[in-house]
């Protein structure tokens, strides 16, 4: 893969990533496709699912599946794939070769959002397809999104999903649902919205020749080959995710699961965060909040268009976070450990990813 060579960043990053001065990043597939996108600990992001499963005592694997899947033709609705749709179902004019070249142009775009290398291990047309990721990770969003792909080819309404690890692959094994179960209704809520940029206060030290973040290419690593993304400065997995799809998984298990979900996943996240943040280094509370709200911004989950600090509170004003819930918990655990109090939140505002929030130490807490 061709790197920048000021800077050493891929060069198909730098013109498919934009990193925006209102903390998003906003990604353009080939298809002219525009979604803000997010990079994610993939570890995080996969305990966060862990830890809500574990606490109802119920596994959502197969809600994520649902969700995933239902943002993932959507997004595909957009793309050359739908046109396949309109061929007549045999062999002759849907050949196996013509699934194949549809995976090999989706594979290289799955690879650089650091989910693994996508294959086809067998496809029959009409009858069934086995899908297999190496160097998986986010199991359920992948096999979710291998059934959106699926349906998409076969031109059908719903499928039969399961998914198993062999040696250390994912391997997803897809056909044609015997009855229509996802419902229409669950369809209009999981439609595409093109990204729409704001303004905003952050400003990048950013590559003369292509135009990245000097900071995004310090950081972010693409092995392409395999499809994994590594952090250079912790060593750890990321994967880009899908704003949209993000919001719509947290949206499904609420309407599905019940309107605790939220905040049982606060919890999970603030938990999370602050672990990780309390071996910081960073004593001066100042920079603390600026490196903090520059790394949030740097991953493309949003930036405050104000943020009011004192000793015992935090108020922030935001319209692009990437996920109210995630982000609000992620502030509240930056706070708790530079306050080394428990804190509570309390909301003023709250619609879609535009929210006011406050947090405060526990009432009557020491
Ligand atoms: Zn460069």
């Amino acid at each position: 893969m061709r790197e920048c060579r000021q800077c050493g960043f891929p060069r198909k990053f730098a013109t498919y990533f934009d990193w925006r001065e209102d903390g998003t990043i906003i990604s353009t597939d080939r298809s002219g496709t525009r979604a803000q996108i997010a990079l994610l600990n993939a570890g995080e992001f996969e305990s966060i699912f862990n830890d809500l499963s574990h606490t109802i005592g119920l596994n959502v694997d197969p809600f994520l599946v649902k969700a995933y899947k239902g943002i993932g033709k959507a997004i595909y609705g957009h793309t050359p794939i739908r046109h396949v749709a309109f061929l007549p179902n045999n062999r002759f004019f849907r050949p196996q070769f013509l699934a194949r070249a549809l995976l090999k142009l989706t594979a290289a775009d799955v690879a650089t959002l650091g989910t693994g290398r996508v294959s086809l291990d067998r496809y029959a047309p009409g009858a069934s397809a086995v899908v297999r990721f190496t160097y998986p990770c986010l199991y359920p969003l992948l096999a979710g999104s291998a059934a959106a792909m699926y349906e998409s080819v076969e031109g059908i309404s719903d499928s039969d999903v399961e998914f198993e690890l062999d040696a250390g692959d994912l391997v997803v094994r897809l056909r044609p649902a015997a009855e229509r179960a996802l419902s229409t209704e669950l369809e209009e809520r999981l439609h595409y919205e093109e990204a729409v940029p704001i303004e905003g206060p952050v400003r990048y030290s950013r590559c003369r020749e292509c135009g990245a973040p000097a900071l995004a290419g310090l950081t972010f690593q693409w092995d392409t080959n395999r499809g994994v993304i590594k952090n250079r400065l912790t060593g750890e997995r990321e994967v880009v995710v899908a704003v949209q799809a993000v919001n719509a998984i947290l949206r499904e298990l609420e309407l599905e699961l019940g309107e605790g979900i939220p905040g049982i996943i606060y919890g999970h996240q603030k938990a999370l965060t602050r672990e990780r943040l309390e071996s910081r280094s960073e004593r001066d509370a100042e920079r603390f909040w600026d490196e903090y709200l520059a790394d949030m911004a740097l991953r493309g989950m949003g930036y405050p268009m104000s943020i009011a600090r004192t000793a015992s509170s935090v108020r922030v004003e935001i319209a692009n976070a990437y996920n109210l819930v995630l982000y609000a918990a992620k502030t509240a655990a930056a706070f708790e450990v530079s306050s080394g109090q428990a804190s509570e939140i309390q909301w003023e505002r709250r619609e879609g990813n535009l929210g006011t929030f406050t947090l405060t130490p526990v009432a009557g807490a020491a």
